[in-house]
């Protein structure tokens, strides 16, 4: 499609224009003062572009084609997890039964909702291996810092104030970044050459004054840490909670059970392990599972079932450190959670993540001559790869952009380690994507052999070419200028 095609709505329309046609209204008009103090009236009418229907449809549905989607195309985008979300998942979502509540209605009117957030949070309890969850959370990030204000609540109750919290040097930064929004200062573990935590440099961090140690586990350069009963061993000896990162359950659904490797503590990233459409940032959930010790501390209200069988919200919790979302939560992410639980089973959850896994290590296997992976194998869900290009000049963003090309969205780019691809297939893709993948990640890197500048003037085939980021994320401008 030509690229002039894609004017903005102010450009395409002309006075006079409208999308609908209505009749006259016969409702007498207010004019003058009274109905809205005329201070807060604008002197002109607001410039609304005025354009047709048909071309108004036109002009979203072009904007539309442009985003880049899973439906679309290829999503390895490490950490995010960004898998295929079965239809039906939104189907259920959008039944009027779950789309047209209101938080207000009483419990009698929605047992139905009531009774779906319990069995999930009952659901998440068990997949976790813990005690209790609540749903509450927005995101993941929103679940570590409610996690961290439970951890606190309990060490409290025990007179104790602990004012550090330790994560791996390959941490997510929602990691850190929670710990200061909860007043705790965020202390760096050195991670060994093969990618695990260095347990000396743990045991001489952790003390009496560390309030938890936050893992992410599977990690983010990809590997299962198989020290973690240790490092549960070393944390709890000092008295301080292991917090588990949860965005990377997806490699271990119904293989093993954080509960019973030692964490105190977990969020899931709903969104990621259990499918809803999260990119752009949202919407999302990160509920929260506890062990028994934590359950005093969790928010409130939660929901429950009643002696009678009926469900309902409860916040009879004296210890709770309170509501940490408005209304309920992220309902309609919960819902979408909560029928591809249902709809996998435990069978289905444990195939998840044996064929996550397989993904990944097929790819890292098949690219291994040419995309070198600085962690001996084998992997979790995703591994990171440092490509090196010799005097070429080409860089991981190079190559990132080069797959713009094909198609393909770019991996996570320099996290956790500087100028790495961290690539995440899933189990939702087939072997013959998976293979293109492998045959276009080959191509690039001939390309860097025979034409290097094709690389590093990626893309080719965008509207925009190679963006000021740091301008288009804190400047962004949306209007397409011809050149
Ligand atoms: C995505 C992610 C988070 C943050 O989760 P959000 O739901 O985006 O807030 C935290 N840790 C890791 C390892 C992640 O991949």
């Amino acid at each position: 499609m030509l690229q002039e095609d894609h004017p903005l709505l102010f450009e395409i329309g002309s006075e006079g224009l409208c999308a609908v046609s209505l009749s006259e209204s016969d409702v007498p008009a207010v004019k003058g003062t009274g109905a809205i103090p005329s201070e807060l009236l604008a002197d002109e009418p607001p410039p609304l572009p005025e354009v047709g229907e048909l071309d108004l449809v036109r002009h979203y549905k072009r904007l539309a084609q442009r985003c880049f989607s899973i439906d679309a195309n290829f999503y390895p985008l490490g950490s995010c997890t960004m898998k295929y979300n079965p239809r039906v998942n939104e189907r259920v979502a959008a039944m009027p039964g779950f789309a047209n509540l209101h938080p207000y209605q009483g419990e009698e009117d929605v047992q139905g909702i009531l009774e779906l957030l319990y069995r999930l949070r009952c659901d998440l309890a068990e997949i976790a291996g813990l005690a209790e969850t609540t749903l509450q959370p927005a995101a993941g990030a929103h679940g570590e810092m409610t996690g961290l204000m439970v951890i606190n609540a309990y060490h409290a109750s025990r007179g104790e104030h602990r004012p550090k919290v330790l994560a791996p040097d390959t941490a997510h930064g929602t990691n850190p970044a929670s710990c200061a929004i909860c007043g705790r200062e965020s202390i760096s573990i050195r991670s060994k050459s093969d990618g695990r935590v260095d347990l000396d440099d743990l045991r001489v961090k952790v003390d009496e004054e560390t309030a938890a140690f936050m893992i992410t586990n599977p990690n983010t350069v990809g590997v299962f840490d198989e020290q973690i009963a240790d490092i549960a061993e070393i944390v709890h000896a000092r008295g301080a909670q292991l917090y588990l990162d949860g965005a990377n359950m997806n490699a271990i659904l119904g293989v093993t059970r954080p509960g019973d490797f030692g964490v105190d503590c977990m969020h899931f990233n709903t969104h990621k392990t259990f499918s809803t459409p999260h990119g752009g940032g949202g919407p999302g959930a990160g509920p929260v599972a506890v062990a028994e010790h934590l359950r005093e501390f969790l928010p409130v209200p939660q929901v429950i079932r009643r002696d009678d069988g009926s469900f309902g919200w409860s916040s009879d919790r004296p210890g709770s450190i309170g509501k940490v979302r408005s209304f309920y939560g992220q309902i309609g992410v919960l819902v979408r959670a909560y029928a591809y639980i249902r709809a996998l089973g435990c069978d289905g959850l444990r195939d998840v993540a044996d064929k996550a896994v397989l993904a990944a290590n097929y790819l890292a296997a098949r690219l291994k001559d040419r995309y070198p992976v600085p962690f001996p194998p084998p992997y979790a869900h995703e591994f990171v790869t440092v490509p090196e290009f010799g005097d070429s000049g080409v860089s991981d963003v190079d190559i990132a952009k080069r797959l713009i090309d094909y198609g393909i969205h770019p991996p996570t780019m320099s996290f956790p380690i500087h100028h790495c691809l961290m690539i995440e297939p899933t189990e939702t893709e087939s072997l013959a994507t998976l293979d293109r993948f492998v045959r276009v990640m080959i191509e690039i890197a001939d390309e860097v052999e025979r034409d290097p500048e094709v690389v590093r003037t990626a893309p080719h085939t965008t509207p925009v070419k190679r963006l000021d980021e740091v301008l288009a994320s804190r400047k962004p401008d949306v209007r397409w200028k011809k050149t």
